[in-house]
């Protein structure tokens, strides 16, 4: 018997759940195909487990810190499947509520693979063994996110190769580690290693670690990771296939015209994530790819209109906020809501590394890039009373305005807790607020947010605390 729906959404990853609880609030009738669980990615193998091991890190490196502070403790030992068992609870907990969020929209959800057919259903290949289904809808959501990439030759192999996938699951800790890639995922697990005490090395293709951010905060965040006792590597090209296994594994990179060793116990790839197009009927469809990820129009429909694509599968800021309100734009596009684009430039960007880096709109070198004539504001949180109180003074605000107009173009952060911190700069560029409108919104004392407006008055040499 087939199913009839309004949509059916193929991966309830944060894209794919979120679009369906915005479809059943506009009164569609929504299925989700999952054929792992409810949550995808960001809920199982990325954001929220990631972040549960950097809290525990982190705890760790302050604890053992604590004289600093004046607290005192004798032995300090790290219980890492204590730590493993709290990252199980938060993700539980999350994923329990997602179950709910699903019932209390009266969404089907089907636990199993989904592919398009020649007809433009949907079959679902049930994961208990009992069958398929076809499901009948006007629209598709594909939803399929993505999945590490790895380079030929470092393949992951249960014991001294792993992607994040694995390194989330470790039971135990390495004493030394190898991280190929220094961008978001490979610069947060360098520093969690490094505050749970091990010995990391991050080789680094492109001339900076980050290199897609602001330089400044490339810069920045190489000078503390070196300051925690991460070696890093950049403009290093890793030869797969000098990979040698034994007590560990080495490996060699080109680097300065030589071949330099590395080794270490283990080897971390983190060298971005590959789409989930196969296996999905798109061969059956006219959706096309490009090159890699599924092409889509501004309210993510396909070259089938009535098949959309949204989240890690279409590329872009691989991101879970860009994944759910890609979710949200498609939903409300096919329900004739008439939903205003995704502004890319609107998106905030954040590195749970610690201290943190967050950022929105254009980076320095970017705005150049597009002729705009600009200038800077900057100030560090060495001058931040709150920042002190933290014992977590490192690190800065930095604006960058347009000349002439005091347009804020973008905002870039390094420092404590700036994840928190962004949402005011991206609101200043939604509403294209200038730095003296930032400079006049008042900044509670004492907080890190002050920060913030000074480094809006120092575009013009007026910051206070300087
Ligand atoms: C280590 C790590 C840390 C990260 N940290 C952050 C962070 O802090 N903040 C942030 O914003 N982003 C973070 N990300 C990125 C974030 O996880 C992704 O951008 C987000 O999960 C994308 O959502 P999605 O819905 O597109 O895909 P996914 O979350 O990958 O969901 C896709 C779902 O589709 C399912 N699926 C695939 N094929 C089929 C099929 N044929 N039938 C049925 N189901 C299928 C999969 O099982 C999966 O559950 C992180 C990623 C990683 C790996």
């Amino acid at each position: 018997m087939t199913k009839e729906y309004d949509v059916v959404i193929i991966g309830g990853g944060t894209g794919g759940y979120v679009a369906a609880i915005r479809a059943s609030q506009l009164g569609l009738r929504a299925a989700v195909i999952e054929k792992g669980k409810l949550g995808g990615t960001c809920l199982h193998a990325g954001c929220i487990p990631s972040k549960a091991l950097l809290r525990s890190a982190e705890v760790y490196a302050q604890t053992i810190d604590g004289d600093k502070y004046g607290v005192v403790a004798p032995i300090i030992r790290l219980d890492f499947s204590k730590v493993q068992a709290r990252k199980e609870e938060i993700t539980d907990r999350l994923y329990k509520g997602v179950q709910h969020l699903m019932k209390k929209g009266k969404i089907d959800v089907f636990d199993g693979k989904g592919s398009i057919t020649q007809t433009k259903d949907v079959l679902v290949e049930l994961n208990n063994g009992e069958g398929e289904v076809i499901l009948s809808p006007k629209n598709i959501v594909i939803a399929t996110g993505s999945r590490p990439r790895t380079l030929p030759g470092l393949e992951v192999d249960g014991k001294y190769v792993m992607t994040s996938d694995e390194a989330l699951k470790m039971e135990t800790l390495p004493n030394s580690i190898i991280i190929v890639g220094g961008g978001v995922i490979g610069i947060e697990w360098a520093s969690m290693l490094s505050d749970f005490g091990i010995q990391v090395t991050v080789i680094e293709y492109a001339d900076r670690i980050l290199p897609t951010e602001d330089k400044d905060i490339s810069k920045e965040v190489q000078r503390l990771m070196k300051k925690k006792g991460v070696k890093i590597v950049t403009g290093a090209k890793v030869l797969p296939e000098t990979l040698e296994k034994g007590e560990g594994v080495s490996i060699k990179a080109e680097h300065k015209g030589k071949e330099t060793p590395f080794s270490a116990d283990k080897l971390l790839v983190s060298v971005g994530r590959s789409p989930n197009t196969e296996g999905i009927g798109l061969e059956k469809t006219a959706v096309e790819l490009n090159p890699i990820f599924i092409k889509t129009n501004d309210f993510y429909q396909t070259n089938e209109p009535n098949i959309y694509a949204i989240g890690d599968v279409i590329g872009g800021l691989q991101l879970a906020h860009v994944a759910s309100h890609e979710g949200i734009i498609a939903i409300e596009h096919m329900a004739g809501q008439n939903p205003k684009s995704l502004d890319s430039t609107l998106v905030p960007r954040c590195v749970y590394c610690s201290p943190e880096v967050a950022s929105v709109g254009l980076t320095e070198e970017e705005a150049k890039e597009k002729g705009y004539q600009v200038k800077n504001g900057k100030f560090s949180f060495r001058a931040i009373g709150k920042a002190l109180v933290f014992g977590e003074s490192d690190g800065f605000v930095k604006l960058v305005v347009e000349e002439g107009t005091n347009k804020l173009l973008g905002a870039h952060m390094v420092g404590p807790h700036v994840t928190d911190m962004i949402t005011e700069a991206g609101l200043a560029c939604l509403l294209n607020a200038t730095a003296m409108d930032i400079a006049h919104t008042i900044h509670p004392h004492p907080t890190l947010t002050e920060a913030i407006g000074e480094a809006a008055l120092a575009v013009d040499g007026k910051e206070i605390h300087a």
